[in-house]
């Protein structure tokens, strides 16, 4: 067997970032996270264990601070926190706040807001809660339930494939052909470069091995991507997810990660499916007993 990395994987600087932010802060004074800073169970414990607490509910964060996650914030979710009394440390990530100022600059233009992402993601709801009306939209079925507008101004998830992005923004310029469509992409390049990366990666491989938490974003869309490409997909969170059955002793395996994917959850990964390479019997003793255990 042989592994190969992607070019390009796991945890981008404002996942980094925030991280830092949240420890740093907790290492000073309580500290309470209004919902999952980032979405990895590796780092959430660790948090946890530097005497993080994690919220989702702002009427049970009982800390003068509160840190808000890289995923952004509404402004009207903002005001609330501040009207409790709280003192906001932001973590939003820079590439976020990006999105947040397009989709307010076309609104202000006078367009009607459409984002395309994921409803109910963190992200997206921090986009739209500000914009009463906003259109959310991440299929053809969406676009075929918009109302027509005379101008529509149209941000994406940062997380979002671009190619599923083009794909129902051209949907939606032939839904509406006398509609003026504005598109801002904020498409974050981290993803694009992981998108990309793991496409080129899945062409290349037999099985390819996406390491992410199980609500991350960006990580299924890894899933996605490299299912296009590759018939033996699996998706873990860490080391100990791996099954020796999964692969094959000529296989070469491919390996990618969201980008909330710490390092170390990598390397352990890494390790393991290397030790497999180096002593493929392993492996085709678990395929045997597989076999077996299926005829
Ligand atoms: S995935 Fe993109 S938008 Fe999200 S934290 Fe990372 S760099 Fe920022």
């Amino acid at each position: 067997m042989k592994l190969i990395r992607a070019q390009h994987l796991g945890q981008c600087f404002g996942v980094r970032d925030a991280i830092a932010l949240a420890r740093a802060v907790a290492a000073q004074r309580p500290v309470t996270v209004l919902g999952e800073l980032v979405h990895n169970e590796t780092v959430l414990s660790d948090l946890r264990s530097r005497g993080v607490r994690l919220e989702r509910d702002l009427a049970k964060a009982m800390t003068e601070t509160v840190v808000l996650t890289a995923h952004g914030t509404s402004e009207r979710r903002r005001a609330e926190v501040s009207a409790r009394g709280h003192q906001i440390v932001d973590a939003t990530c820079p590439l976020v706040r990006v999105a947040h100022q397009a989709l307010a600059e076309l609104v202000r233009q006078g367009l009607h807001p459409v984002v395309i992402g994921q409803r109910g993601h963190v992200e997206v709801c921090g986009l739209t809660e500000d914009f009463p009306g906003c259109d959310i939209v991440l299929s053809e079925a969406d676009v075929a339930r918009l109302t027509p507008r005379s101008r529509f101004g149209v941000v994406s998830q940062t997380t979002q494939p671009l190619t599923r992005v083009h794909e129902l923004l051209a949907r939606l310029r032939q839904r509406f052909p006398n509609s003026d469509v504005v598109f801002r992409n904020t498409v974050c390049q981290p993803t694009q470069q992981r998108q990309t990366a793991a496409e080129q990666l899945a062409h290349r491989c037999d099985v390819v091995v996406v390491i992410g938490g199980a609500h991350s974003n960006n990580t299924r869309e890894l899933v996605n991507t490299s299912g296009y490409f590759c018939d033996r997909v699996y998706h873990i969170q860490n080391a100990t997810d791996l099954d020796p059955r999964w692969f094959l002793p000529d296989d070469t395996i491919g390996l990618t990660a969201g980008t909330s994917t710490p390092d170390e959850v990598i390397q352990a990964v890494e390790r393991r499916l290397q030790k497999w390479c180096d002593v493929p019997e392993h492996v085709d003793e678990a395929c045997v007993q597989l076999h077996t255990a299926a005829a």
